[in-house]
């Protein structure tokens, strides 16, 4: 199961002893049910304000996110998070923290959550983990736990904000197979925050460029490669031209300076 989610003219500031400050302007987006968008720009725009407005975490000053077409009023169990690092209870097993979002929804029975937490820590290559303590596991382990554990519940919506950012490179390439393997069993419409221009192209289905703050939505690219794409991908022309618009689209972002862009025949030959 999953819905849309949109964003209707939101504009958000916090309010700070120096005065209020803008973080986002008047940011409209359209996320289809099932879709994967992951969401670039320069730091501290207001990517993670983003999470915590679809998350309910807090109301934007104006505005409307909805989810499923309802207005978010307040936090919802039917949304999963995850974050750079992985808060993972120590004094529980990997089984354990994976199953604690389904006590807290409840209805399910104990061996009904124990089952549904093995198959997904069977599903990113955990198993024989699930007694184990967070602190035995390596860092791309704890954060493949973390993952089912924003999902365990079935969420409608998943939220990750850069929770591949701390991981080595050849890691976090892991993750992202893992992730795309997650994306087409589970089916959530997922919004991704990342710095990695490679990662947003190898996972989402657009990627939306925010401008610096007070954010807005610079550019949508679509990055049509098709499903289950692979490392290799990432390297085809068509590939490596997105990530070029990307880069540029960032640096724009940025203030910086561009060059204007290559001339179309180039990515043909
Ligand atoms: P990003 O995730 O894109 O780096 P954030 O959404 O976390 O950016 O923050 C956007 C801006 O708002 C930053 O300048 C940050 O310092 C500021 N900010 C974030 N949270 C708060 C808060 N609770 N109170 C005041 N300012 C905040
Ligand atoms: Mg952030």
């Amino acid at each position: 199961m999953s819905v849309p989610i949109s964003l209707e003219h939101v504009t958000h500031a916090y309010r700070t002893k120096a005065g209020p400050l803008p973080v986002l302007d008047d940011l409209s987006m359209d996320m289809p049910e099932g879709s994967f968008t992951a969401v670039v720009g320069p730091s501290g725009c207001g990517k993670s304000t983003l999470t915590r407005l679809i998350a309910g975490l807090m109301k934007p000053d104006q505005g409307i996110v909805r989810l499923g077409g309802q207005p978010v009023t307040g936090p919802r169990k039917t949304v999963g998070m995850a974050f750079q690092n992985p808060v993972l209870l120590e004094w529980r097993s990997i089984l354990e923290n994976v199953m604690l979002p389904l006590e807290i929804v409840g209805g399910a029975s104990r061996t009904q959550r124990q089952d549904r937490a093995r198959e997904l820590l069977a599903l990113v290559g955990l198993d024989g983990f699930e007694d184990k303590r967070p602190s035995e596991l390596s860092g791309g382990m704890r954060q493949r736990a973390s993952l089912c554990r924003s999902i365990v519940h079935r969420p409608e919506v998943l939220i990750l904000d850069e929770p591949f950012g701390a991981l080595d490179a050849f890691t976090r390439e892991d993750l992202w197979q893992t992730m795309d393997d997650l994306r087409r069993i589970e089916r959530f419409t997922c919004v991704l925050i990342t710095h990695d221009l490679r990662e947003s192209v190898f996972l989402s289905d657009r990627t939306v460029v925010f401008s610096a703050r007070p954010a807005r939505a610079q550019r949508v690219v679509e990055i049509d490669l098709g499903d289950h794409r692979t490392l290799e991908d990432l390297y085809a022309p068509k590939a490596v031209a997105l990530l070029a618009d990307l880069r540029r689209e960032i640096q724009i972002a940025q203030g910086r300076e561009v060059a204007p862009a290559a001339p179309k025949q180039a990515e043909a030959s």
